[in-house]
């Protein structure tokens, strides 16, 4: 009863301003010049001068509408969700940000915060659905959220994260969705000094993997299908790189491995991964094949193996893992691309051809 009148007081907050923006109005128009309105900030508010957004291979399937059974696309669709730019305005009530710093803004832009997973710190589980950032439920102005590929944002301060000094913050973008999806099973799964850690697909996740699981001291290994890329994954950290579709490679490695994050969203074997863990080994999934995949039950009971999945990170983690990023000087290898060339890089994300994550320079919109 209160929380309904809430939602209807702040449904009422009507009071905006246009910003500019890159839409797609269909699943087949590409993506082209918008205008959308954001809130004026409310007490609990930041707004943030967008600087630069990375493209993730996500914005590419909700704007073809590719999830359409269970994540179907709202149009005009502004996606966007690795944002990084400066405050410009904050509310009366905004503690920890001031005008002139550089914040971060991830994957969801709210919660429920009542629920045991908000409660925990673990929003991105939230039982009533975190609010994403793109395409998501608006419940406050009503409709559905845009995301970064805009030159501002306005979001309650405890879903704002602050950005290191120091760090690249065009580099630092992809850390909101790339990095948390990579950290938080490398840190949940304890990965660290003494432990054999695979990293499968050599990607925008991938690539993020490898530096995290090196940076956490562990032994790495990548594994990829293209051998060309064994050079970019050493000096990335790789400390050996295997080619996976070399079955006397893959054999040599049987039940050698601690970890494995498996970072490929295409269709491929799992069963070909989870030999290669040892007795109590964990193979955590983070991309996403459309097809469910078939596992081999054996494999997994032999060696008392484990397979799991994992989704971004909670407010809290996504902090630490800037912080982390900060004192490491670790950032994302990108490209930076202009807004009017997205439709292109979509085109290229699609034959994995970027190095390792495209980011838009948003000064280009302006
Ligand atoms: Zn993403
Ligand atoms: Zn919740």
């Amino acid at each position: 009863m209160l929380d309904t009148e809430v939602i209807t007081k702040e449904r009422s907050h009507s009071v905006t301003f246009p910003s500019k923006a890159f839409a797609a109005r269909s699943a087949t128009s590409g993506l082209g010049p918008f205008t959308i309105e954001r809130r004026t900030p409310r007490a609990q508010d930041v707004q943030i001068e967008i600087l630069f957004c990375g493209v993730c291979h996500s914005d590419l399937h909700q704007v073809r509408d590719e999830w359409n059974a269970v994540m179907p696309t709202v149009y005009p669709c502004v996606p966007g969700h690795e944002i990084v730019g400066r405050v410009v305005k904050v509310g009366s009530a905004v503690k920890r940000f001031k005008e002139g710093d550089i914040a971060g803004v991830g994957c969801m832009v709210d919660s429920c915060r009542k629920c045991p997973s908000c409660l925990a710190g673990e929003e991105q589980f939230c039982e009533n659905f975190m609010t994403l950032t793109y395409n998501g439920e608006d419940k406050i102005l009503g409709g559905v959220t845009y995301g970064g590929y805009s030159d501002s944002v306005v979001v309650d301060e405890a879903y704002v994260l602050r950005v290191p000094n120091g760090l690249d913050p065009a580099g630092a973008a992809p850390l909101l969705c790339a990095g948390i999806t990579t950290y938080s099973p490398l840190r949940t799964w304890n990965v660290g000094k003494g432990q054999k850690v695979g990293i499968v697909g050599l990607g925008g996740l991938g690539h993020m993997g490898l530096k995290f699981a090196k940076a956490f001291g562990a032994h790495v290994a990548l594994f990829t299908t293209s051998p060309k890329k064994t050079a970019d994954a050493v000096r990335l950290g790789a400390d050996e790189v295997i080619v996976s579709t070399d079955n006397a490679a893959m054999q040599k490695y049987s039940g050698s491995f601690d970890f494995i994050l498996d970072a490929v969203s295409a269709d491929h074997d799992l069963n070909a991964y989870l030999q290669l863990l040892k007795l109590d080994g964990t193979m955590t999934l983070v991309g996403a094949p459309s097809k469910p995949a078939r596992v081999s039950a054996f494999n997994l009971i032999m060696k008392r193996r484990r397979l799991a999945g994992s989704a971004i990170g909670g407010i809290r983690e996504t902090q630490e893992m800037l912080d982390f990023c900060g004192e490491k000087g670790i950032t994302a290898d990108i490209e930076l691309i202009k807004i009017q060339q997205i439709n292109q890089a979509y085109e290229r994300l699609l034959k994995s051809d970027v190095k390792y994550r495209f980011v838009i320079d948003m000064a280009s919109l302006r």
